[in-house]
């Protein structure tokens, strides 16, 4: 199949050309001709399987029929949950429409308020917005929905896990009830269907990946190590394979600091990405780790949202992620679209109860592979995803919350002890939250985050669901929504 074959005008297969694609992923080769038609899209598909250009290709074709934005008026919302997604999106959005006379802006917080503001009153053919920013300035009334003919939801799962649930319902309260919708999440739980029920009319389903698999062109691997080791292991790892760009995921903010120094020291150049880093600090990070200037970047979970760097060869989890989603997603910045990569994470005997539930989600056991030097004196116990109950592969991190949710369940099964998993950790990050001094994007536009608040009330439902969003919304680093 080709992009010609796909209904798109000859200045939108210009660009695709000029990028250097010859042929339509899966996911554009279905979503492109539906968006078309004008019908509703819900798609399952994860980062790295080309869905942008799956929704923005046929976006533009669509807009460019039309008439222009008049002043303060927006023709296609797309709304990311991060600045970076929104970034990436918004470069993507004049990539392909450089050859079209439409206008397009990416508005996001943390950044200067004011040439916002002056673009928008230009209007503005497609806006790529995180949700807090767009609610100020719609509250500012800079901006008007009222010609609204496209909204886009991109990585609707990642929105409902950042706690943006609130800002999406009155987002969508301000815009016009007749308007195509289209609606991309990595996963769907049965909050993102709740979600997508009010959202999407008849959509047109499309799935390109198998629920929560993990892209087949990574090779995956794990290293048992003392915690203690990481560090130097890693070091190794780096020097032994003579790997050139390597995109190191860290749990924390403070971790992400310690390694990229640490890592410097050793003459490995080393930045580090997170929400405590300004938005320069952060782009610039970005630019020098994709020009080569900078071999390794760390970033945390929600810095790493919507990086978009070719043909990545490299990922490297220095913790396993709270959420065994998160590692699905974090590979997925690997092996994009066919290229080839690779994933290896190091994990001490203490992440034990998270590696199984990766296991458990991926549905395979992670190759080992010991690093000689390195052998954990600690060690890291095998796995046995056969085995119904999680009551035995105890890992300290979440010892608390065992016992309440063998109360709470009397299936036994994964889903209740990631729920419970789940609180667990959104109080611990509430903890970490307040040690960094930051505050959630929820609390930062006036939530407040107590027992009337739906998404911490919220009781588990036995045997429901694999996590919802928001039972998973307790980051500790949040800080680039909108
Ligand atoms: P996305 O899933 O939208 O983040 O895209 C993942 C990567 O695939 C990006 O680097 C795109 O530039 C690239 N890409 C998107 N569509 C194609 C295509 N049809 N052929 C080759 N690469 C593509």
């Amino acid at each position: 199949m080709s992009f010609a074959s796909l209904g798109l005008s000859a200045q939108i297969l210009k660009a695709v050309a000029n990028k250097g694609y010859d042929t339509p992923s899966p996911i554009q080769a279905q979503a492109i001709p539906a968006v078309l038609e004008g019908k509703d899209v819900m798609a399952a598909a994860q980062t790295g399987t080309g869905k942008t250009a799956g929704f923005t290709l046929p976006l533009l074709e669509l807009l460019s029929k039309g008439n222009k934005a008049p002043a303060k008026q927006v023709r296609a919302l797309v709304l990311t949950p991060t600045r970076e997604l929104a970034a990436q999106v918004g470069e993507s959005v004049e990539i392909y429409g450089k050859n079209l006379p439409l206008k397009s802006a990416v508005i996001f917080g943390g950044v200067g308020i004011g040439p916002q503001i002056s673009k928008l009153s230009r209007g503005v053919d497609i806006l790529v917005a995180t949700p807090g920013r767009l609610l100020d300035l719609y509250n500012q009334r800079a901006v008007n929905f009222s010609q609204l003919e496209v909204l886009v939801l991109d990585e609707a799962d990642r929105m409902l896990d950042m706690g943006f649930i609130h800002d999406i319902k009155k987002i969508l309260a301000i815009l016009p009830a007749k308007r195509q919708n289209l609606m991309f999440s990595a996963t769907f739980s049965d909050d993102i269907r709740k979600l997508a029920k009010g959202l999407v009319n008849n959509p047109v389903e499309i799935s390109v990946t198998p629920r929560n698999a993990t892209a087949n062109t990574v090779k995956q691997w794990i290293c048992p190590v003392d915690k203690g080791q990481k560090a130097s292991v890693l070091v190794k790892l780096i020097k032994q394979h003579d790997w050139q760009q390597v995109l190191v995921f860290s749990r924390t903010k403070h971790g992400a600091n310690r390694l990229a120094k640490n890592l410097d020291a050793k003459g490995i150049t080393a930045a580090a990405i997170h929400g405590n880093k300004s938005q320069g600090a952060r782009t610039k990070a970005l630019a020098e780790f994709k020009s080569g200037d900078v071999r390794v970047l760390v970033a945390t979970d929600i810095a790493a949202r919507g990086l978009d760097i070719d043909q990545l060869p490299q990922v490297v989890n220095f913790d396993l992620p709270n959420v065994p989603e998160d590692y699905v997603h974090r590979i997925g910045r690997t092996g994009r679209a066919g290229a080839t990569g690779q994933a290896v994470s190091l994990v001490s005997d203490e992440e034990i109860k998270l590696l199984r539930d990766i296991e458990l989600l991926i549905k395979q056991n992670l190759e080992r592979r010991v690093i000689e030097g390195f052998e954990p004196s600690h060690k890291l116990p095998e796995t046995d995803l056969t085995r119904k109950s999680h009551g035995q592969n105890k890992g300290p991190r979440n010892s608390n919350s065992r016992g309440s949710n063998q109360k709470r369940s009397n299936s036994g099964g994964k889903p209740a002890n990631r729920q419970s998993q789940s609180r667990n950790k959104q109080d611990n990050a509430g903890k970490s939250e307040h040690k960094d001094g930051q505050r959630s994007g929820e609390a930062a536009r006036g939530h407040k985050p107590n027992d009337k608040n739906p998404r911490h009330a919220k009781s588990s439902k036995p045997g429901s669901a694999p996590l919802s969003g928001q039972r998973r919304s307790r980051r500790s680093d949040n800080s680039t929504q909108g």
